[in-house]
C-alpha cells in the first residue's frame, strides 16, 4: 500500500450524474440495496464510437497506475467499497449502502485482495461504533461532509488502512519470513493495530505475496549487487569503478522508491530507508563472505561518503 492523492474536485461524471442522484434516493427511500447499480459505481457510459467506457474504473486505474489499493500488484482492476455497501460481516450492521456512489469510498483492487473467504470482501472493523445511515445526516438529509471517508475515518476509527488518508509507511513494515519463503508484512503498531489488521483483512501474507516481493528484493536488489561483486571479484573492474557502480546501484534504487507506477513501492521504501532494513532484507541474499563489505558501501551511501 502507498499513500495516494485523489482529486476529490474532478469527480467522474456518472457518479455526480442524474442518475445517480436518482438512483441514490430511491435506495436511501427504500433501504433496498437491490437497487445499487454496478453500471454507475464502475462509470458505464457511452462513447463517441458507441462503444462502453468504464469511467471510475478507467479514473482509478489513472490515480493508481493500474495497481491494486491494498497490495500494490498491477492488476485488472476491481471497484472495492472501502466501506461495505451491502453489509458488515460479523456485526448486525447492514452495509454503507447510502455510500455505494461516494467517490472517497471507492478504491481499485485486484480480485485476490477483496474477495469473498481470503480477502476483505465484507469485513470492516472499526475501533468506536459503524456509523448509520441517520448519523451522515443533518436535518434528516444525507450531509454531503459526513459522507466523506475523512470524516468516517475521524469518527469511526476503523481498523484498514484507507491509503487517500492514512500514511502506510507509518503502520507497515517487512522481514524475511521465518523459513525463508518470501517476505512478509508487518505491523507496526501492535499485534491488534491498524497495521497488522490491513495485513490480515486484505490477506497481505497470502503466499504469491510473499514470494513476488521476494523477486524483487532478488532481482533488482541482490542480483544487481551480485553482478558488481563478480566483476570485482574477477578483477575486471577496478576498485574506484566497483564503487561507482554501488553508488550508482543505490542511487536507481532511491529513484525506484519514490516513482508511484512501480509495483512493491512500500517495500521498494522500505528496503533503502534505513542501514537495518537493508541489512535485514537484503543482506542474508548475498554470498556470505561478501555481506560485510556491501554493507560498509550501503552504510557510506547512506552516510554520503560514498
Ligand atoms: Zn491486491
Amino acid at each position: 500500500m502507498r499513500k495516494v492523492v485523489k482529486d476529490l474536485e474532478n469527480i467522474p461524471t456518472p457518479l455526480v450524474s442524474q442518475d445517480a442522484i436518482d438512483s441514490l434516493q430511491t435506495i436511501i427511500d427504500t433501504k433496498d440495496k437491490d437497487f445499487i447499480k454496478s453500471d454507475i459505481y464502475r462509470g458505464k457510459y457511452l462513447k463517441t464510437d458507441g462503444s462502453k467506457g468504464d469511467a471510475v474504473v478507467e479514473k482509478l486505474d489513472e490515480i493508481y497506475h493500474g495497481k491494486c489499493a491494498y497490495c500494490e500488484e498491477r492488476t485488472s482492476i476491481y471497484i472495492e467499497h472501502y466501506r461495505p455497501k451491502g453489509r458488515v460481516i460479523k456485526t448486525n450492521h447492514g452495509g454503507y449502502y447510502w455510500l455505494c456512489y461516494e467517490w472517497t469510498n471507492l478504491l481499485p483492487t485486484c480480485h485476490e485482495c477483496n474477495k469473498i473467504g481470503g480477502g476483505k470482501a465484507d469485513q470492516f472493523p472499526v475501533k468506536n461504533k459503524h456509523f448509520t445511515f441517520e448519523d451522515c445526516n443533518t436535518n434528516q438529509k444525507l450531509d454531503a461532509a459526513k459522507v466523506k471517508a475523512t470524516y468516517l475515518n475521524q469518527h469511526e476509527a476503523p481498523f484498514l488502512l484507507h491509503p487517500e488518508i492514512d500514511e502506510p509507511k507509518n503502520f507497515l513494515a517487512f522481514e524475511i519470513e521465518p523459513n525463508k519463503k518470501g517476505i512478509l508484512m508487518l505491523g507496526l503498531d501492535g499485534i491488534n493495530g491498524r497495521g497488522f489488521s490491513t495485513v490480515n483483512i486484505c490477506n497481505l501474507n497470502r503466499t504469491p505475496l510473499l514470494l513476488n516481493r521476494l523477486d524483487y528484493i532478488n532481482d533488482f536488489v541482490s542480483n544487481s549487487i551480485k553482478k558488481i561483486l563478480g566483476k570485482y571479484s574477477k578483477g575486471s573492474i577496478s576498485k574506484e569503478i566497483f564503487k561507482a557502480e554501488m553508488k550508482e546501484l543505490f542511487e536507481d534504487l532511491d529513484k525506484g522508491k519514490a516513482d508511484a507506477t512501480k509495483t512493491f513501492t512500500l517495500l521498494r521504501w522500505f528496503v533503502m530507508e534505513s542501514i537495518e532494513n537493508f541489512q535485514k532484507l537484503v543482506i542474508p541474499n548475498l554470498p556470505i563472505k561478501e555481506q560485510e563489505i556491501v554493507l560498509a558501501y550501503f552504510q557510506a551511501y547512506k552516510n554520503g561518503d560514498l
